[in-house]
């Protein structure tokens, strides 16, 4: 177990005697039992946690055993129509992280240090060639998001499939192959992983006729160490037939989807010039867990225009889609995008650090937390940055986020756990 990994688990069940009594008196024969199931999972959960901070076993295997348990409890309580008084057994948590990171998950499943190679298949958006909208997102500045081994200013666009010319794309399946060695040799030297994510992250990655898609993703995950592949695009470029090889990829290599929301408001949608709209993204999450694959979505907070409370609504309104992970990003202004134009007419103020952490705080404990939090922040360069200036120190970022949990003693899913709490004590 590594340092500083504790969890947090009260077990204390406390039941105030008129309750009992109650209880004795409608379920007579059976109160034995439930004492003894009762027993049986404070027992249990003393067990996994002195094995966990003995070291026995990692964190990461405790949790899911954990989560069974409190939801079998929650489970029995609401089956026998009775009421915990103390339920603090209810929560439990890492100290180290209040929410659940795609790091602990992927280390949970893979059983090693596991990261994602971004690899570019050279493909642009219909969002820019014209098909959808011209010009993209206000927002969007795709070279922010290129691998680090990709020199853009060196590789013209190559893609037959690049129609807008937006982006150095290069498609051929040397230069695919290639970024996924020299990103696996660079990471795995830097932060020592080893296992991979083949992760197709700049614009839209099923912009292309199936057939070379499926070519693309082919050569993308073609290395011994790849154990799986997460597939970033917009939720109008999913159709069922791209969503079946998703599936049959699947059934290869552990395989996400991740679908650009942003905001779960039309109105802002139309604003950030999106062209496509929240049905859009129902409709494809409902087809692609249909489907059993697992949906990431991306939401940007700070946008123009939107209040906390836009903003937390999309919180909830993801909370009720069964959408797996969530990546938050905080809105940069970037160089040559239509938002620097609105930032220097003054018609657009980015959020401020505290405001930002603030928020990210309020969203996360509004989301279930079995939710994988892929980002609490997004990530860019000095060179295509107008404005906020701390958004290119992520550390920094970071660190307020998890410092205000700690001073709020919150985690993620604590509002949905609250109110939880609140319908079981209901009489
Ligand atoms: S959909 Fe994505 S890639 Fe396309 S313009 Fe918007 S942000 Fe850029």
């Amino acid at each position: 177990m590594s340092k500083g990994h504790i969890l947090q688990c009260s077990t204390t069940l406390t039941f105030s005697k008129n309750q009992f009594y109650d209880y004795q008196k409608k379920y007579k024969c059976h109160l034995q039992s439930v004492i003894l199931l009762l027993d049986c999972f404070q027992l249990l959960t003393n067990r996994l946690l002195k094995n966990s901070l003995s070291g026995h076993y990692e964190q990461s295997e405790a949790i899911p055993t954990l989560r069974l348990l409190r939801d079998s409890a929650i489970a029995m309580t609401t089956f026998l129509s009775f009421t915990i008084t103390n339920t603090d057994f209810l929560t439990f948590k890492s100290m180290t992280k209040r929410y659940s990171p795609i790091s602990d998950f992927l280390k949970n499943k893979f059983g090693c240090k596991v990261f994602k190679v971004s690899l570019n298949a050279g493909l642009t958006c219909p969002n820019r060639d014209g098909t959808k909208g011209i010009g993209g997102c206000i927002y969007c500045k795709p070279e922010t998001l290129m691998p680090l081994n990709y020199h853009y200013e060196n590789n013209p666009p190559l893609s037959p499939f690049n129609k807008g010319g937006m982006m150095g794309g290069f498609l051929d399946d040397m230069k695919i192959r290639e970024q996924l060695y020299d990103g696996i040799a660079y990471i795995r030297k830097r932060h020592k992983a080893e296992k991979f994510i083949s992760y197709f992250q700049i614009n839209t990655n099923t912009y292309a006729p199936v057939s070379a898609l499926e070519k693309i993703y082919q050569e993308g995950i073609d290395h011994p160490d790849v154990v799986g592949i997460a597939v970033s695009t917009r939720p109008d470029c999913v159709d069922d037939n791209i969503l079946d090889l998703l599936q049959n990829l699947s059934k290869e290599k552990f395989l996400w989807l991740e679908l650009g929301l942003q905001s779960s408001h039309n109105k802002m949608l139309k604003l950030i010039n999106r062209c496509h709209t929240v049905e859009n993204f129902t409709d494809a999450v409902k087809r692609a867990t249909e489907r059993k694959i697992p949906v990431c979505s991306h939401v940007i907070l700070g946008l123009p225009g939107e209040t906390r409370e836009d903003m937390l609504a999309t919180a909830r309104f993801l909370s009720n889609l069964g959408i797996w992970g969530i990546k938050l990003h905080h809105i940069h202004i970037h160089k040559g995008t239509k938002l620097e134009e609105m930032y220097k007419k003054g018609k657009f103020r980015p959020l401020g650090l505290d405001e930002y952490a603030d928020l990210v705080v309020k969203f996360l404990q509004e989301i279930p937390e079995d939710i994988i939090i892929h980002r609490l922040c997004g990530d860019t360069s000095r060179r295509f940055l107008v404005a906020p200036d701390w958004s290119v120190n992520k550390f920094l970022i970071l660190d307020k986020i998890h410092r205000l949990m700690e001073e709020r003693d919150t985690y993620q899913g604590k509002q949905r756990i609250k109110e939880r709490r609140n319908n079981l004590c209901q009489p």
